[in-house]
């Protein structure tokens, strides 16, 4: 696997859906049926390759966490989970699979519920 400086390139499937552009139209129509999530942000490169930024997740809305990125990142993947146990695994999985440059940190468990990352166990 090649790694290009700066961002993180899409070498692996992320098993989300997308990208699309990252704008309020294509928040509201692409997210339906849904709550908990996780996002992947970042841009299709001139290979066509999609470049992951930062990754999150989002324990309420992911629909109000989106448009906070809106003009600060070109496109987003995402897919629902049913359970924040599911979200984390997910965001942590993401994490160190691509280890996008805006996620100083690692993804910190749901408040009230003791989960380990599944990855590296912290
Ligand atoms: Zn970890």
């Amino acid at each position: 696997m090649a790694l290009v400086p700066g961002s993180s390139k899409e070498a692996a499937a992320t098993g989300l859906f997308g990208p699309y552009l990252l704008s309020e139209y294509e928040i509201n129509h692409n997210l339906v049926g849904g709550d908990n999530g996780v996002y992947a942000l970042g841009f299709t490169g001139k290979d066509g390759v999609f470049y992951i930024d930062r990754v999150g997740r989002s324990e309420k809305n992911l629909v109000d966490t989106l448009k906070k990125y809106e003009g600060m990142y070109k496109e987003f993947k995402f897919k629902f989970y049913e359970t924040e146990r599911a979200c984390f695994d997910k965001e942590c999985e993401l994490f160190h699979a691509f280890t996008p440059r805006d996620n100083i940190a690692h993804p910190k468990a749901p408040k009230g519920i003791r989960l380990k990352c599944p990855v590296c166990g912290l």
